[in-house]
């Protein structure tokens, strides 16, 4: 390592909280599928910042649109119109087949104001008593970082000495439907589920759950939400994940790859009278739905379609996950993934996951580990075949290596 890339940790350390353990490797530049470090080196960028960039680092389309907006107007507030906030509403709802939308900025952030919908709608529509209504989650559940939604994580890590917490969330088992049968009551107003569990380690649920799911929660006149923000936009090879299961949400949640990585987008979008219940003054955002913001994140979904990312995504990931699944190695335990979202889990005697993913950068390739065991492999939506085949080399060489 070169002094100026220790300068750069060494400075983060001493000054910056200590809430990440990133990689050592100091990023300077990217470009597509690939990024470089201050020395020069190139990287596989196999994360794409948790699925934001799936459009590719630097894309430059996006980026024209960004400049040439900030060359116009940034900045209004919603206390006024501005000309791209109307023309961002009428492609995103096109695109989704959504009736309504609410901007905001975090995907934590839509969380929050999917909470807040659902459950002035369950006062207001549903008839639930003031104060009493309920949301089912599910454990290992990941949704943000705001007190409100740290307070029904289930990871010690994520909610330890944050409390006290809201009340009002009842936690079952991902992928159970007699679960969530059995948690709803009269005063359930909805049921918050990522359709993969990206954070948890990429789990995918059994076959027919979403179906079950969707029946369950339009006879009780529970509201679906699902948390799309990692899984939506082509990420698992279809625009939503709900299409795997031929099912509509009632609220989707959207964010990370809805800017493709230039600023943080979000939005909530339903399907039905949810966000209807909204009245002026009840919620808000000095950034939600500013002219910037709505410039990128049109460019960024436009993007998305015409340049073929979604399918793409379903060709390379189907591709990528048979070349994991043909890596012989005893350090494997499994390999699973949908479209480019995927994960190789390790056997816990392999050794840590974080490792593999230090020996991964040597190779040129950034990965990510989560919860020890597991390696995340997210690469940008653009990736080519080629380039897949190249990953696959460098991941079957690790991979049979022993790290434990
Ligand atoms: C990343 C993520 C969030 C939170 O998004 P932020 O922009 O980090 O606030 C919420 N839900 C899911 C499923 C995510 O992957």
């Amino acid at each position: 390592m070169s002094s100026s890339v220790i300068d750069f940790i060494a400075t983060e350390a001493r000054f910056g909280a200590r809430n990440y353990e990133p990689i050592g490797v100091v990023l300077s530049r990217g470009e597509g599928v690939w990024v470089w470090d201050t020395e020069g080196n190139r990287y596989l960028d196999c994360l794409s910042a948790y699925s934001a960039v799936s459009q590719g680092h630097c894309h430059p389309k996006i980026l024209a649109a960004m400049v040439e907006q900030a060359h116009r107007l940034t900045l209004t507030s919603r206390a006024f119109h501005n000309d791209q906030l109307a023309l961002f509403y009428e492609e995103i709802a096109a695109l989704t087949g959504s009736h309504k939308v609410l901007p905001m900025n975090s995907g934590a952030e839509a969380v929050e104001s999917a909470i807040k919908s659902v459950r002035k709608w369950g006062y207001e529509v549903k008839g639930v008593p003031d104060g009493q209504a309920e949301i089912i989650v599910c454990a290992n559940n990941f949704h943000g970082r705001t007190l409100g939604v740290v307070g029904f994580s289930t990871d010690p890590e994520t909610r330890g000495h944050f409390g006290p917490f809201a009340p009002g969330f009842k936690v079952i088992p991902f992928g159970d439907a007699a679960a969530l049968a059995e948690a709803i009551t009269p005063n359930t107003v909805a049921f918050l589920v990522e359709p993969i569990q990206g954070e948890a380690g990429v789990v995918i649920p059994p076959a027919g759950y979403f179906t079950e799911v969707r029946e369950l929660c339009t006879a009780n006149n529970v509201m679906l939400v699902l948390d799309e923000i990692q899984t939506g936009l082509g990420r698992t090879g279809k625009l939503l994940a709900e299409q795997h299961e031929g099912i509509e949400a009632d609220v989707t949640l959207l964010g990370k790859a809805l800017s493709g990585g230039f600023y943080p987008v979000s939005a909530v979008l339903s399907n039905n009278d949810v966000l209807g219940t909204l009245r002026p003054g009840q919620h808000g955002s000095t950034f939600g739905g500013n002219p910037l913001a709505c410039a990128v994140a049109r460019a960024a979904m436009r993007v998305l379609v015409e340049e073929g990312m979604i399918e793409n995504a379903a060709r390379q990931g189907a591709r990528f996950l048979e070349g994991l699944k043909d890596i012989r190695a005893n350090t494997i335990r499994e390999v699973r993934g949908r479209g480019l979202m995927l994960a190789v889990e390790l056997h816990p005697e392999a050794g840590l996951a974080r490792r593999y993913c230090e020996a991964l950068q040597g190779k040129g390739i950034l990965a990510k580990d989560t919860h020890e065991h597991t390696i995340r492999i997210a690469p940008p939506l653009v990736i080519t075949s080629d380039q897949v085949d190249w990953a696959l080399e460098r991941f079957a060489a690790i991979l049979t290596q022993d790290f434990s």
